[in-house]
């Protein structure tokens, strides 16, 4: 199948690990030229060179903070710099919370919103304007299945992510008109190198069975009873960025295994 992601330009924040890293080199297996974003410059330059040496793509990088508006005008103006521009933008940085309603801070709060929704807004307001001027585009937002089906111990990451979810849809009615096309993407669990270093964690103590943590974790809640691996994740954020997927506006995916428990 031709996907049709030959010398596109696809930035992706939160590319240094897990499913950013995935679908960053499922893009460039489809030829797509490669922009990453993250904050360590160490960890993001080890996989701008994974990536290079993955695919007979151009792959550019830069270190910084997608949660402040500063973060992003120069992740913008680097895009520029390097490819004039962008035709697709993953907005995948993100992480998990951990707190009570009554006991998390404001600033707390504060945070999550600039990394889930506020950097997706500034990175479309920034790349938009290109997508435009190349002909179309796509965005695609990774929230998770959070956002509709919370757990306890998250609430600020359950709202940042279901908040985004809404942007999602409403980036979706406003940039069509465009030829751009926004989707949002929703996980289940996912075994990226950051619920391996949590599970070690948690396990440390009681013998130290990370992988029976796991396994329990994913049949308690998936009937698939396991989890996914980054780069089958990866395939669908891949079809959804492709010219195959032209009909595929404003919705959210699931892709969790079987464990949203609604319809
Ligand atoms: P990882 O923790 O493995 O990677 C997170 C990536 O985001 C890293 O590259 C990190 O690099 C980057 N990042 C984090 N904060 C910032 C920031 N402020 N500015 C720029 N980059 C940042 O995450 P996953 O691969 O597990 O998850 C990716 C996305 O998928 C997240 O949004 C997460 O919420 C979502 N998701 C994950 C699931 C899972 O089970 N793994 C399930 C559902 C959704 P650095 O720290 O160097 O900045």
């Amino acid at each position: 199948m031709d996907m049709g992601l030959g010398g596109k330009v696809a930035v992706i924040t939160g590319g240094s690990i897990g499913i950013g890293l995935a679908v960053a080199k499922g893009l460039a297996a489809e030829g797509a030229h490669i922009f990453l974003v993250a904050r360590d410059a160490a960890r993001l330059e080890a996989a701008r060179a994974d990536v290079a040496a993955s695919a007979k793509v151009r792959v550019a990088a830069l270190a910084c903070d997608v949660a402040t508006a500063e973060g992003c005008a120069a992740a913008v103006a680097a895009v520029e710099k390097e490819f004039g521009g962008a035709d697709i933008l993953l907005n995948n940085a993100g992480t998990g919370s951990n707190e009570t309603i009554m006991e998390a801070p404001d600033s707390k709060w504060q945070y999550y919103w600039d990394l889930h929704v506020m950097a997706a807004t500034r990175l479309a307001r920034g790349l938009v304007p290109s997508m435009k001027a190349r002909g179309g585009g796509v965005i695609l937002n990774n929230a998770s299945i959070c956002a509709a089906q919370p757990l306890w111990y998250e609430p600020i990451y359950n709202v940042t992510k279901a908040a985004l979810v809404m942007l999602s849809k409403t980036m979706a009615t406003e940039f069509i008109k465009d030829n751009i096309r926004v989707n949002a993407i929703n996980p289940g669990f996912v075994l990226t190198p950051d619920w391996i270093k949590t599970a070690k964690q948690l396990t440390a103590d009681s013998g130290g069975d990370w992988k029976g943590y796991i396994d329990n974790l994913a049949k308690e809640n998936a009937p698939i009873a396991r989890f996914a691996s980054p780069e089958e994740i990866a395939d669908f954020f891949v079809f959804l960025c492709s010219a195959r997927a032209s009909y595929s506006v404003g919705s959210t995916y699931f892709v969790d295994g079987g464990m949203l428990k609604t319809v």
